[in-house]
């Protein structure tokens, strides 16, 4: 019998059918068949710690007989509070204010409400759009659809439904450009500001790594320039770090590659481990302070029901230690050495006729083919070989667990490179 669960992304007249999850461990989730399968994208990229990680379980059991929900609207409790206070510690300086709620999608529209009402407050309801980048992929609600990539996002269908904000080129340089090389792409984005600085509330970006939208890679000082400019036009910068932070791209965040504090960066995805839904929305002291007055239009008006969540901020806090405690970014430097060495230094993949270019930053590892017709199988070749992969578009990509193996690495590699070389 068909189930009635209707699953994301999927045509559903040629859909295959779903195989059926029953547990998982490390980096490896079991099917009902038996069959294990070895997680090249940790789920979407959040369960970065692997399947039924010990501590994590034991931390949303011993919260669960605690407390399992309090709403936050005029109440606070122990794990929303010492939560805040570790993603200010560990967040780059000056993002001193958590504002929580359930999904990446949530804590951007958040970020993008709360840059627009803080502009309102400072005096200037003309700056009422966003500034956002081509190949952007900031989530699947009506507000981020808006500032996803119009032309190759997938969101065309809705065009009518939504705002029309401001896009700038997607950066070209790669991550160890020149400055030469990124000065081209600050050029474009400059061009855009000073044509339209007065109506836009907000830069948003995420930095370094542009993920769902084609896993485009770019340099730190892109970064730094983007800081500079929005500080010239008045504009608020936005990092969305819920696919680049908690190690993705080698660092905690991608903004500690360039050492730039944006006004407001948005987490989710990596913050719980991955073990339960939740987004934090960081503000700095600017941002916030322009919050307190005595209109109307000072209260932040947005709480979603589950905002800071007992049990999503207590596994979320586990996660953080185990993180440091087993030096996590030592993991993802092995993990990204390994990467490169397979794939970047693999003379035969990368002049592979169906292959046009392959990256790696941090633990993320991409093989972008010409046409996504060159991916068409692979999702079923990789499984026969025990791994599961699932492309986006033209990109072959890996967003491994922060736990795997060198072996287990070595086999998704393998099996990625097999896909190009060995049929
Ligand atoms: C996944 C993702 C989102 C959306 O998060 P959801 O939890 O799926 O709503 C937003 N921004 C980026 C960069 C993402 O990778």
């Amino acid at each position: 019998m068909s189930s009635p669960v209707w699953h994301p992304y999927a045509h559903l007249k040629t859909q295959s059918t779903t195989p059926k999850v029953v547990g998982g461990s490390g980096s490896h989730f079991t099917l009902e068949s038996g069959e294990r399968l070895l997680d090249a994208t940790c789920s979407w990229w959040c369960m970065i710690h692997g399947y039924s990680h010990p501590r994590l379980v034991a931390a949303i059991r011993e919260q669960a007989s605690e407390l399992c929900h309090v709403m936050l609207g005029g109440l606070t409790h122990e794990p929303a509070d010492q939560l805040a206070r570790e993603l200010v510690r560990i967040t780059p300086s000056g993002l001193n204010h958590v504002f929580y709620s359930d999904s990446g999608s949530v804590g951007m529209e958040v970020a993008m409400k709360m840059a627009l009402q803080y502009q309102v407050l400072i005096g200037h309801p003309e700056k009422h759009k966003m500034l956002s980048l081509m190949k952007a992929y900031h989530g699947d609600t009506t507000g981020c659809m808006a500032v996803c990539d119009p032309e190759e996002g997938m969101h065309s269908l809705f065009a009518s439904l939504l705002p029309q904000h401001h896009f700038a080129p997607a950066p070209t340089a790669p991550f160890n450009a020149t400055p030469e090389q990124v000065a081209c792409d600050l050029a474009a984005l400059r061009e855009v500001l000073a044509q339209h600085h007065h109506e836009i509330a907000a830069l948003l970006m995420e930095p370094l790594l542009q993920a769902a939208g084609g896993l485009n890679m770019t340099s730190p000082d892109y970064l730094r320039g983007a800081r500079k400019l929005c500080d010239e036009f008045g504009v608020l910068l936005i990092f969305d770090e819920v696919a680049t932070g908690f190690g993705r791209t080698g660092k905690l965040f991608a903004a500690n590659h360039a050492d730039v504090t944006p006004d407001i960066m948005v987490l989710s995805k990596g913050l719980t481990g991955g073990y339960l839904g939740h987004a934090a929305t960081l503000a700095t002291d600017r941002v916030h302070s322009a919050f307190i007055g005595d209109t109307p239009h000072h209260a932040f008006m947005h709480g979603p029901t589950f905002m800071g969540n007992p049990l999503a901020c207590r596994v979320a806090l586990e996660s953080l230690r185990v993180f440091e405690e087993e030096n996590y970014l030592g993991k993802i430097a092995q993990l990204n050495h390994l990467l490169s060495r397979e794939l970047i230094d693999d003379e035969q993949l990368r002049s592979h006729s169906k292959v046009a270019d392959v990256r790696v930053l941090g633990a993320t590892a991409v093989i972008e083919a010409h046409s996504p017709e060159a991916l068409k199988g692979v999702g079923d070749f990789a499984r026969q070989r025990g791994v599961w992969l699932r492309p986006i578009g033209r990109w072959l990509y890996t967003m491994p667990a922060y736990i795997t193996s060198e072996a287990e690495m070595t086999k998704v590699t393998n099996v990625m490179k097999a896909w190009f070389l060995e049929q």
